[in-house]
């Protein structure tokens, strides 16, 4: 095949190590003199262009680049470059619309500048969420807590490519490894240009032939793990825990990103919180309202006894300092516990009891016997309704 070839260097003018942004210049500035447009019906000159712009696709692009330094032109000749080959390097596909943007740009001072080669940089993985359940006392206190969790790994057999063993991802032709393309077209204003994902390699710029049979060609394999979260004490529901590095890997060399364990805490059949204070009710005794006394009360810290005031009235509220829920910033330091002492009223009583009621009853003013008759009850009604009256008229006369 083409023996008399130049070396796509010498075509550039540049050195064998000239780096990305060397080549660039030397391709653009080559660009310029010999593009078509410039020069209309020069046939030398449109092969010039040619020239330039295959030893720019190739030199510019980081696999091709190394065949290219390893083997010559025979890389790209007919598959038969041994390495792997191209199968013989399509002119016609090669994608030069980013470089052309830039260069149309100088020449109509319109069109727009795509930066970047969207997919290939490190990226970050994306973070993975898992939820888990816990207790009302271990949101309190904190614990330990051992997730399965579905994680997703570089692949062993392929590193991490995609391609069988043995074979590897080969640069997207459609897309010149670029994984967009960047469709320009001339309009009265000047130059036009449209960036989509490349269809043929979605983006990633690499397309696999042979696919890894471990993976299937995505590259990664996912594997069941226990993972151990330790849940900090003073937790609320609805809360999450970051476990870093344990998420989906990242792309391109970039950092695996988190795993987030978002925390449910489950009612307590006593117990309820709000941020760190804990409120809920107590029962005591019409006897231990009235003459006082020491009740037990159910706190996160076990049963404490309270001693309950004479005279104290249902629904009196109650604060024992520091029992509540410890603060997420600082453990030492908790909330309190509010708790609503409810007077119980007795449901089933024996006679005695009915009987020492009644005694009661009766040294306290007798309220039980006030069961009037329903004649002496309507009389009671009309006079109140009566007296009523009187005072409003009594008002009117004033
Ligand atoms: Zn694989
Ligand atoms: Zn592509």
């Amino acid at each position: 095949m083409a023996e008399s070839k130049r070396d796509y260097y010498e075509v550039l003018g540049v050195s064998k190590d000239a780096d990305d942004a060397a080549l660039k210049k030397a391709y653009r500035a080559l660009a310029k003199k010999y593009h078509p447009d410039m020069n209309p019906g020069d046939t030398e000159a449109e092969k010039k262009f040619k020239e330039a712009s295959e030893a720019y696709a190739v030199l510019s692009d980081p696999d091709k680049r190394r065949q290219y330094d390893q083997f010559g032109h025979a890389a790209f000749e007919g598959g038969a470059g041994g390495a792997g080959g191209f199968g013989g390097f399509d002119f016609s596909s090669a994608d030069f619309s980013d470089i052309f943007g830039d260069i149309f740009g100088d020449f109509f001072g319109g069109g727009s500048r795509r930066g970047g080669r969207a997919n290939t940089g490190p990226t970050r993985g994306a973070n993975v969420r898992k939820g888990v359940r816990i207790t009302f006392e271990e949101a309190v206190f904190g614990c330990e807590k051992e997730l399965d969790v579905v994680l997703k790994d570089p692949c062993g057999k392929c590193n991490g490519t995609g391609a069988k063993p043995g074979t590897s991802p080969e640069t997207c032709s459609k897309c010149g490894g670029r994984g967009q393309i960047v469709y320009t077209s001339q309009s009265f204003f000047g130059t036009v240009q449209n960036v989509q994902t490349c269809p043929e390699c979605h983006g990633s710029g690499k397309v696999i032939r042979e696919k890894c049979p471990d993976c299937g060609g995505s590259g990664y394999v996912s594997s069941h793990k226990k993972i151990k979260v330790t849940i900090p004490a003073g937790i609320d529901n609805g809360q999450s825990v970051r476990i870093r590095d344990k998420g989906e890997p990242g792309v391109n060399g970039g950092p695996r990103g988190d795993l987030l364990v978002e925390v449910t805490v489950s009612r307590h059949p006593i117990f309820q919180r709000q941020d760190v204070h804990i409120f809920s009710t107590a029962p005591i005794s019409f006897a231990q309202a009235a003459l006082g006394g020491d009740v037990r009360i159910k706190t996160v810290d076990g049963e404490v006894i309270y001693t309950v005031k004479p005279g104290t009235k249902t629904d009196t509220k109650v604060r024992l300092k520091g029992k509540g829920v410890p603060s997420l910033r600082n453990p030492q330091v908790r909330g309190d516990h509010y708790v609503t002492l409810v007077i119980q009223t007795p449901e089933k009583l024996s006679a005695e009891a009915k009987e020492a009621l009644r005694r009661f009853d009766e040294l306290s003013g007798n309220t039980l016997n006030q069961d009037l008759s329903n004649a002496e009850r309507s009389k009671t009604k009309k006079k109140k309704f009566m007296d009523k009256l009187k005072e409003t008229f009594e008002d009117l006369e004033e």
